[in-house]
């Protein structure tokens, strides 16, 4: 029996039941809207979630050698979310309804049964035990957050971050209510792009969004306040302490601005050896080039492509280019702050040959100092709906090896490090 042959697809019914396809079939992975050989299976990780994909057929390869849908009793394709820490390598092979409503936000990555274990086509791709570790129990965390309550009763900063903290499980908002590591500090509740990703807006996809954005941009004052507390408690517990702008609840903090350089220039003083961090669109070079006198030493700028087209498609943004986020970046080397770019990677997109050659060239040239691989949270069909045509990819494994090779300087990961010396 050949290795592929080996891995039978799952499939579920539409209450979630999921079986093994019938004998005969062999599992395929998917890129882009091409099925593939599936290939890089590791047992599923600690934390990886498997669902089912509603009006989707499940793909697989019929002992005929042709690929189609496994039609029975439990037609639905089956994928898995993995924890973070793993790179998605290939997506579910499916088919996608007609009329079938847009899937949540998740990173739907492809399994297969291998001899009675569940496999998944990721990869590991950090380490980082400050996101990987263990995590308070929920009582432990529920008497963390009554106590910046109690202390920040006003705050609306502190009224956002108790829903990211408790419901969303978002763990930068976990830190802030625990006095360690990256604390969350959203700012903005407007934004400059229309991501098809986004995870705190959806205009038309209809998919629910899974971090509500928060309603109302809060005051400096009220920033200052969370961010300080935040950074004497990391201070107490012997970290130089670390608060992050930009996080999956807001949109866009370049557009905050002149609020944020009071705050930041506030928070430098306050605490001069603190990694102030900004994730952003990249948007305004200008603003990011100010915040940085201010005081912010550290940055991550997302992309989905250095390609002007598909930038266009992923981002609908307003008002800026490829150009200016380039720019952005430059600004970012130029004075001094960490640089990282956070790649949204999507298996038949980041992988195609003339993406990877774009994508080296570009970050060889901005000299960045580390490069996020992140799987793209979206429904993987309506996703490649509003793209263009695009040739078949190598395989994202192939591509993390040709960063290694070819990157030597540029570390690879999926966390923000905080720096440990002033900058
Ligand atoms: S730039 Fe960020 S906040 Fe703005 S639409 Fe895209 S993902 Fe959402």
């Amino acid at each position: 029996m050949s290795p592929a042959a080996e891995l039978r697809p799952l499939l579920s019914d539409a209450t979630g039941e999921m079986v093994l396809a019938p004998p005969g079939w062999a599992a395929v992975g998917q890129s882009g809207s091409r099925a593939v050989e599936p290939r890089g299976w590791i047992p599923l990780p600690a934390g990886t979630t498997l669902m089912h994909l509603p009006d989707r057929p499940g793909l697989g390869r019929h002992r005929s050698g042709e690929v189609a849908p496994i039609f029975g009793s439990h037609p639905w394709a089956v994928a898995a979310v993995l924890p973070v820490g793993y790179l998605r390598l290939l997506l579910p092979a499916h088919q996608r309804l007609p009329g079938a409503a847009v899937l949540p936000l998740y990173g739907y990555a492809a399994v297969a049964d291998r001899r009675g274990e569940v496999v998944v086509a990721a990869q590991r791709s950090d380490d980082f035990s400050p996101w990987m570790g263990a995590r308070p129990s929920r009582p432990q965390l529920a008497a963390a957050v009554a106590e910046v309550q109690r202390r920040l009763h006003r705050s609306r900063v502190i009224a956002q971050l108790t829903v990211c903290a408790l419901q969303h499980n978002c763990l930068t908002a976990q830190n802030t209510f625990l006095g360690r590591d990256e604390g969350a500090l959203p700012t903005s509740a407007a934004c400059n792009a229309d991501c098809l990703g986004c995870i705190s807006l959806q205009t038309d996809s209809g998919a629910p969004t899974p971090q509500p954005r928060i309603p109302r941009a809060p005051t400096g004052e009220d920033l200052i306040a969370v961010g300080s507390q935040h950074l004497e408690r990391a201070a107490a517990v012997g970290q130089a302490g670390m608060v992050s702008f930009g996080q999956g609840c807001e949109g866009e903090p370049l557009l905050r601005e002149r609020a944020l350089i009071a705050v930041v220039a506030e928070l430098r003083a306050r605490h001069p050896a603190a990694t102030i961090h900004i994730n952003t669109n990249g948007s305004r070079p200008r603003a990011l080039e100010r915040l940085m006198a201010a005081g912010v030493n550290s940055c991550r700028i997302s992309v989905f492509s250095f390609e002007q087209r598909l930038f266009q498609a992923y981002y609908r943004p307003r008002g800026y280019r490829i150009q200016e986020v380039l720019e952005s970046c430059r600004t970012a080397r130029s004075m001094g702050a960490q640089l990282t770019v956070n790649l949204l990677t999507f298996p038949g997109v980041t992988d195609i040959p003339e993406e990877v050659e774009r994508t080296i060239s570009t970050l060889a040239d901005l000299e960045v100092d580390q490069l996020q691989l992140r799987s793209l949270n979206v429904d993987p069909l309506w996703l490649l709906s509003r793209l263009p045509e695009l040739p078949p990819g190598i395989g994202l494994a192939t591509v993390v090896e040709a960063l290694r090779t070819r990157l030597p300087r540029v570390s690879l990961g999926n966390f923000t490090r905080p720096l440990s010396v002033p900058v």
